[in-house]
């Protein structure tokens, strides 16, 4: 890894008061969740459907079995635990840094390792409710039902996760939309920046410092001030909080 790049990410954060930590799939593959677009991701596995379509609104209420088992057995990791990225963004915030994480990940692991300003874009697996009465369930529930997950009340149980052709959750876009435009610096890491209106948020960035870690080339690569290619929890272990 290019030292200069660190000793840089470095001098950046210790300059800046207030930073965005703005997260993709890539944050958690250390911690062994794969992401949707690497050679191992969720995208290239096989499945009946394309995976782009089951994890859509519609697919949700046409085949709501075959939706449920794809989500089982690729959306829910309960043995997985936060790793050097997510340990390292929250011990800055626990060393007195203003640091907010956007995440499009729905894991939990932010706030498991201790991050306490989390916005999570595209909800949680560990928040499911049903669509009938509107009761909470946890995660297990959800893992451990036969098939479709049921509520006694005779309703499906929904996972709060933002599927595709559904919105994003409104106070969720204000808090994350007016910490980034508030940032001084942005760190954008293990995202593709495929996924709108998610990637679009990093448009509302009004600072100087923009930072990008990701392992591969994004193709937005050239709007950043500092590009380091390699796996985020390798580098932010390097990070002094
Ligand atoms: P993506 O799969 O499109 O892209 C992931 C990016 O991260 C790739 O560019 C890859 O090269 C990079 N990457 C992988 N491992 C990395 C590492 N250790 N360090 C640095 N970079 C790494 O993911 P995305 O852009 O987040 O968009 C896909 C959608 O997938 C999101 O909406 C998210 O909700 C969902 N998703 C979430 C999880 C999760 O919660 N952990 C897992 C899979 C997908």
């Amino acid at each position: 890894m290019d030292n200069e790049k660190i000793i840089k990410l470095q001098q950046m954060i210790d300059e800046s008061e207030n930073i965005v930590f703005f997260g993709g799939a890539g944050v958690s593959t250390e911690s062994g969740i794969p992401d949707f677009r690497s050679a191992d991701g969720i995208y290239m596995q096989k499945a009946k459907y394309p995976p782009e379509e089951i994890i859509s609104h519609s697919f949700y209420l046409a085949h709501p079995e075959e939706f449920f088992e794809f989500y089982k057995k690729y959306f829910y990791y309960p043995d997985a635990k936060p790793n050097a990225a997510h340990l390292k963004i929250a011990e800055l915030e626990k060393a007195g840094k203003n640091i907010t994480v956007v995440t499009q990940n729905i894991d939990g692991l932010h706030t498991d390792a201790g991050s306490t300003k989390v916005f999570e874009l595209h909800g949680s697996v560990l928040r499911n409710y049903c669509t009938k009465c509107g009761k909470f369930f946890d995660a297990e529930y959800v893992a451990h039902s036969e098939g479709v997950p049921v509520c006694p009340c005779g309703g499906t149980v929904k996972p709060d996760v933002v599927l595709y052709e559904e919105p994003l959750d409104g106070p969720t876009i204000e808090g994350a939309v007016e910490a980034i435009s508030k940032a001084d610096m942005l760190i954008v890491a293990g995202t593709s920046l495929r996924v709108y209106p998610a990637a679009g948020f990093i448009r509302y960035f009004r600072g100087s410092k923009l930072v990008i870690i990701n392992k591969e080339s994004t193709g937005m690569d050239d709007e950043f001030s500092l590009v380091i290619h390699g796996k985020v929890g390798e580098i932010l272990s390097q990070i002094k909080a």
